[in-house]
């Protein structure tokens, strides 16, 4: 069998609940598990999560599969149903919804079901993705106040720009004003928020990227926080080669030896999962050491230096990210984020729970 895995850590999970539970100690945790948990198994991160007081998803399979697998806190679906007839599941399997535009209240309004639906009312204050307007806010929220078949109301919004220099200050404002009358306890950070922002901790967090132990914000390591990697994705080299100066290196000869250099050759590619654009110079570990990627990353290949590491050979084992190497710079150095990488490991990679 190809050596690829990712190796899912569960204490790293519970270790990074608990330092977002210490930062937002009078919040209720959400959470975030949608992208098959951002690549970790949904489930998985669902066992090293449990102790969470929700989970947020996107798509209603996903709730259900919490559901059946026996967990009875509170699931919000985080862009609502997409179709009315979800409605009766929802409602039969106490599943809580996102309402973000007038249709969804529409299907709520028609709606012949079991049980009452809590619902999440979500506020536009500037991501201009989804949401209601603040100026419909008084509107919206009394029409859902009449209609039968809302339980009860949350308020929520999304930070466009919790990570960056901009910050919360003006949306953060613009909610506050606009609910300040209201009764309803209210939803507001992500990870960067909760990390950033004690001020717009609220009743209810809900941190994703976090919880896996990425770093929320570009130029601030994940360690900084005191999280843990949760994934580890490890692999073996398979061949060894050996370039003289001048010799050169894979797909479009990227790589050029200025110097004799050794050459590992990674089982794992872009089709497991690993960024294509990672440059020549990308860390990666061999044998617990570190070291760069160099050449072009192939489908199922990639080459790592090991002219330092003469012990390393064929069986040797790499380390694409994990404990040593951060998938934060991995991701950087790629020019991408660490959500992208860890939501892209592929199918066919095996992946392994661990305590
Ligand atoms: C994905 C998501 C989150 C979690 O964001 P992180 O940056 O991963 O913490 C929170 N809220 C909403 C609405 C989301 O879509």
């Amino acid at each position: 069998m190809r050596p690829i895995q990712a190796s899912i850590h569960l204490s790293a999970l519970e270790h990074n609940l608990a330092v977002a539970k210490s930062k937002a100690i009078d919040s209720k945790i959400m959470a975030v598990v949608k992208a098959n948990g951002y690549g970790h198994g949904l489930l998985n991160a669902a066992k090293g999560l449990k102790a969470t007081d929700g989970f947020a998803v996107l798509g209603l399979d996903e709730a259900l599969s919490l559901r059946h697998a026996g967990y009875s806190q509170t699931i919000l679906l985080l862009e609502g149903v997409f179709s009315a007839d979800e409605l009766s599941t929802v409602s039969e399997q106490k599943v809580s919804i996102v309402v973000h535009c007038d249709a969804q209240i529409e299907m709520l309004e028609r709606a012949s079901i079991p049980h009452p639906i809590s619902v999440h009312l979500k506020i536009n204050t500037g991501m201009n993705r989804l949401g209601f307007k603040p100026q419909n806010f008084e509107e919206v929220s009394a029409r859902l106040e009449r209609c039968p078949n809302v339980a009860d109301l949350t308020v929520m919004t999304h930070f466009a720009t919790a990570d960056e220099a901009l910050g919360i200050l003006k949306p953060l404002a613009l909610f506050k004003e606009i609910t300040q009358e209201c009764p309803y306890p209210s939803s507001l950070a992500n990870s960067a928020t909760l990390l950033r922002f004690p001020e717009a901790h609220a009743d209810w967090v809900r941190p994703g990227i976090m919880l896996y132990g990425s770093s929320p914000i570009a130029g601030q390591s994940a360690a900084s926080f005191n999280l843990k990697p949760v994934m580890s994705f490890d692999t073996q080299i398979i061949s060894v080669q050996t370039l003289d100066v001048g010799e050169s290196l894979g797909y479009g000869h990227r790589y050029t030896a200025d110097k004799k250099t050794r050459i590992g050759v990674v089982a794992c590619g872009y089709a497991d999962g690993y960024p294509r654009h990672a440059p020549n110079g990308t860390p990666i570990a061999v044998s617990g050491v570190l070291t760069q990627t160099l050449g072009r990353v192939s489908m199922d290949m990639l080459y790592v230096d090991i002219t330092d590491i003469p012990s390393a050979g064929i069986g040797a084992s790499v380390e694409m990210w994990g404990a040593q190497v951060s998938v934060d710079d991995v991701a950087e150095a790629s020019g991408t984020i660490s959500y992208e990488l860890l939501c892209a490991v592929a199918l066919r990679v095996q992946i392994k729970v661990v305590d």
